[in-house]
């Protein structure tokens, strides 16, 4: 499966801009991350994608033809998580997902409605009311209900919120699995959500593309932009993003961002926290 994105812009009704002519290409398999911070356009994106909006400029391909000619296979094929996923409270995640099945038109689907409860560690509450389950077993009925029907394209718009720690790194396993032989495309602002498991990152600011590519080349182009110095050493710096202030007890040690590092400055290796906080601070600076 491929998805090529050209020039593709969106403006909604009220004026506002959410996507600046966007090209990008999608290729199964991988696992991509889509990185912003909140109102880059992320969600805006995936509505796209998922042909739940239309953009007002530019066009959308998959597999070579335009996305609203081949919206029927797109959606046989899709599994998706909006970001505010309703579900029904007074059904169980059984009966919940049987619903869910039936929309999308699977036959008897006792067993994998089974197997994705177990994916997504639920077994235990498959009989429980949706109204009593916590904000992070939620969330992980409407991952459920994604991988339904064992769709080729998963597109999860801040599928960890919500979940603890463990539950993360549970999903991020999972995705990871999946995109072995898929295209798994998921939003967030979580960067540890897209650290180790996605081979490529997407990072979108202001409706506009500012990074497409590796982790990697991500974290390298943070090279020589990173410091530390204590506090007290510091003067006033112009274009010094401050990323970390750790009270050491010797003093307070700062970690920054900048394109140029004042002499007090010890040089790091970048993280890809580092690097995406270089890349949006240098925008926001521009
Ligand atoms: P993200 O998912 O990265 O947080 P969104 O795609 O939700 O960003 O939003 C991008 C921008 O578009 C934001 O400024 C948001 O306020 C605006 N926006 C989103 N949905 C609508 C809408 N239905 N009508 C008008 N503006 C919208």
């Amino acid at each position: 499966m491929e998805i090529n994105i050209q020039n593709v812009s969106k403006t909604y009704p009220n004026g506002k801009q959410a996507l600046k002519n966007l090209s990008l290409n999608l290729r199964s398999p991988s696992l991509v991350g889509l990185l912003g911070p909140n109102g880059a356009g992320k969600s805006t994106l995936m509505k796209l994608l998922v042909a739940a909006l239309l953009p007002t400029g530019g066009e959308i391909l998959l597999d070579g033809q335009p996305l609203v000619k081949k919206e029927r296979k797109l959606k046989a094929d899709l599994g998706y998580l909006p970001q505010d996923f309703g579900l029904f409270d007074e059904l169980s995640v059984t009966q919940f997902l049987d619903y869910m099945a039936a929309l999308k038109g699977l036959r008897r689907p006792g067993e994998e409605i089974r197997e994705v409860i177990r994916q997504v560690n639920l077994t235990e509450k498959a009989k429980a009311k949706i109204r009593t389950l916590s904000g992070g077993q939620r969330q992980r009925v409407g991952i459920a209900q994604a991988l339904l029907g064992n769709p080729r394209l998963l597109i999860f718009d801040e599928p960890t919120v919500g979940l603890d720690p463990e539950e993360r790194i549970h999903f991020r396993n999972l995705f990871s699995h999946m995109a072995q032989n898929r295209l798994v495309l998921l939003s967030t602002h979580i960067i540890e959500d897209v650290q180790s498991v996605c081979g490529q990152i997407v990072v979108i600011h202001h409706g506009r593309i500012l990074f497409a590519g590796t982790p990697e080349q991500l974290i390298r182009s943070a090279e020589g932009h990173v410091g530390v110095f204590w506090e007290k050493d510091a003067a006033q710096e112009r274009g010094l993003s401050i990323t970390a202030r750790v009270n050491t007890g010797q003093g307070i040690r700062c970690r920054a961002v900048g394109d140029l590092l004042p002499d007090y400055a010890g040089a790091e290796e970048p993280t890809l926290e580092d690097a995406y906080l270089y890349l949006i601070s240098r925008e926001a600076a521009q």
